[in-house]
């Protein structure tokens, strides 16, 4: 039979449409989210995830700032700027798009952001309260690769968790997040002999490799879980993922599509964090 498909677009509407009643609530006590992105230089998938995020902002009814800068921008003068908006009290959430020019270290730059204002979750504190379990922003995507397993109640406890990637905003969190959820983890990426061992076995199996069809069904457990997070863009513009979906779920118990998967809950969990960011920054 074939997987059940993880949708990902639908979710993330419905999760929209509930924070638009938590941010009328904030407003009720004259606060606004606030959500402030800067864009350096004008790659175009850049501007293209930005613009994205402005409109599910506008959507949920959370104010959002685009400050573009010259890619040829100092890290000294980015900082500064970053500086401005962690004291400036009407902006909830900061977050600054990936990838940088090659002249900034992102590294600094994260660690630049105040922790209560990285919606993102990639500041080291919060990466650390994440690896200690404790209440903190989560990084998006794997946040919403959670969020979307809790919709539709899968058991991940106990649960073979592979995960094929191993950067720091997609493989390492969601791997950690999975742990902390009680499932067995293994992390498989680019130097892993015999990958389909793994992957064979995982009744969770998450690729973030970003290479298109690398996994087909030759790679997966009969009834597992699969969540693709690859967003690659092929010649004739069309996207897709890191999954052959169409020979993956004949196999699979459940499926993610890509687009129509994981992207869409990256957003809404951005939403979802600087909303939160909010309330905590007003003890609201
Ligand atoms: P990344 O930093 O390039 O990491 C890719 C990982 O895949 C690395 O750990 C790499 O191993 C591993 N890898 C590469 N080729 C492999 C292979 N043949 N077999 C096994 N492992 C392999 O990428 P990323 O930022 O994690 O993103 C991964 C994909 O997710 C991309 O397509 C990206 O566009 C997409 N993405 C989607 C969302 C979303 O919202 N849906 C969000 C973020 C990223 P090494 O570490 O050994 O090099």
């Amino acid at each position: 039979m074939a997987a059940i498909e993880l949708n990902g677009k639908e979710l993330a509407q419905q999760l929209r449409n509930e924070m638009k009643d938590d941010v009328v609530a904030l407003q009720n006590k004259g606060i606004t989210p606030q959500l402030t992105v800067i864009l350096v230089g004008d790659n175009p998938a850049s501007m293209s995830y930005v613009n994205g995020k402005k409109k599910a902002s506008a959507e949920v009814g959370i104010d959002s700032n685009i400050i573009n800068l010259s890619a040829d921008i100092t890290e000294e003068t980015l900082i500064e700027e970053i500086d401005k908006l962690n004291e400036d009290p009407t902006v909830h959430g900061i977050l600054v798009q990936l990838p940088l020019p090659d002249h900034i270290q992102e590294q600094h730059i994260i660690e630049a952001i105040s922790p209560q204002k990285d919606v993102d979750g990639f500041h080291p504190i919060n990466i650390g309260k994440m690896m200690t379990n404790q209440n903190t922003f989560l990084p998006c995507t794997p946040y919403g690769i959670m969020t979307m397993l809790e919709s539709k109640s899968i058991q991940v406890e106990g649960k073979d968790a592979v995960v094929i990637g191993r950067s720091n905003i997609v493989g390492k969190p969601i791997g950690q997040l999975l742990l902390n959820a009680n499932a067995t983890v293994t992390y498989c990426h680019s130097r892993t002999k015999n990958l389909k061992d793994y992957t064979q076995n995982a009744d969770i199996l998450i690729v973030a490799i970003g290479k298109p069809h690398v996994i087909d069904a030759s790679y997966v457990k009969e009834g597992a879980v699969i969540i693709d997070v690859g967003i690659n863009r092929l010649s004739d513009g069309s996207l897709t993922g890191d999954v052959d979906f169409e020979s993956a779920k004949q196999k699979a118990a459940y499926i993610t599509p890509v687009p129509r998967g994981v992207g869409p809950m990256t957003i809404a969990m951005l939403l979802k964090n600087t909303i939160q960011a909010a309330k905590e920054l007003n003890h609201s």
